[in-house]
């Protein structure tokens, strides 16, 4: 198998020995420490994002996610605020000193959600959009490329390869389950393939519990075994009232089972020698 030639190269740890490190300004991304990144599903008002930017602000939590652009499976369901969701989550994060990281659907959108994001997320539905992925190779900010729901190792890869040959090579991976015959998830969240990852390419490997399973109960003991497996971070979705939440409440977190997250993982971190990346100096805005 090792010397079989691999279809992918940039991406690859033949071509680079040494891990990607993406650096952001109040933190950085596969540095040795394990990242944090929190927010809700949706950005849906004010109220929320704001409450539970400050929430988060609390642990120190240096990377905040949310949705303004979602990409729903019935056109029915709430389609996110869009770039009025853009602007709360930017100055919710800016009030707090975070970073941010927010979906981009379109290639259309890539300018717009540029202006407002640290990190430009590439969701499951396009992880093959290749126009997207070429898109996103022409910019000078990190792009977090989620796994397709049904893609291999491979193909996955190949995606990555496609912003990293246009041009970007601050790309991270992030597994967030794919489909398999169980429903009792709502997806099989495949912590195999993140060691795996980690020997066959350079890329920082996130892992998303939430995504993943589709169940808030057991967030908390998957992000453990996420870094147990070698991931360089988990991103979970945490509401100030799930029960109310437009998108996803299921699977979000409450504050105390967030804090509980907490304490869980840097006690895990330690297991491997490192740190959860909560503790040193954030920069105010
Ligand atoms: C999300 O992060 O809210 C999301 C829609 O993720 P995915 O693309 O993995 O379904
Ligand atoms: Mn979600």
């Amino acid at each position: 198998m090792e010397n079989k030639r691999k279809p992918y190269q940039l991406v690859s740890r033949e071509w680079k020995k040494e891990n990607t490190i993406i650096k952001l300004k109040n933190t950085s991304i596969g540095g040795g420490n394990i990242s944090l990144i929190a927010g809700p599903c949706a950005v849906e008002n004010e109220d929320q994002i704001f409450t539970i930017c400050e929430f988060l602000s609390k642990q120190n939590v240096k990377i905040l996610r949310g949705g303004a652009y979602k990409p729903r499976t019935s056109p029915y369901s709430f389609q996110g605020l869009k770039k009025d969701g853009l602007i709360l989550m930017r100055n919710a994060a800016d009030k707090y000193g975070m970073s941010v990281i927010t979906e981009v659907m379109d290639t259309n959108l890539v300018e717009e959600v540029y202006q407002y994001a640290d990190i430009l997320q590439v969701g499951t539905r396009n992880m093959q959009n290749y126009q997207l992925l070429r898109a996103l190779s022409k910019i000078d900010k990190p792009v977090m490329l989620k796994r397709g729901m049904s893609s291999t190792m491979e193909e996955w890869l190949l995606a990555a390869e496609y912003i990293l040959s246009g041009g970007n090579d601050k790309v991270m991976l992030c597994e967030r389950g794919i489909r398999t015959f169980e429903n009792a998830t709502r997806n099989t969240l495949d912590l195999g393939i993140v060691p795996l990852l980690k020997s066959v390419s350079h890329l920082p490997v996130i892992v998303d519990p939430s995504q993943g399973t589709g169940l808030r109960e057991i967030v908390v003991p998957m992000s453990m075994a996420a870094v147990l497996a070698g991931a360089d971070g988990v991103m979970v979705e945490v509401h100030n009232q799930p029960e109310e939440a437009l998108s996803d409440g299921d699977q979000s977190l409450y504050f105390d089972q967030f804090n509980d997250l907490v304490t869980k993982l840097k006690r895990t971190a330690k297991v491997l020698d490192k740190n959860l990346d909560l503790e040193s100096e954030k920069i105010l805005a």
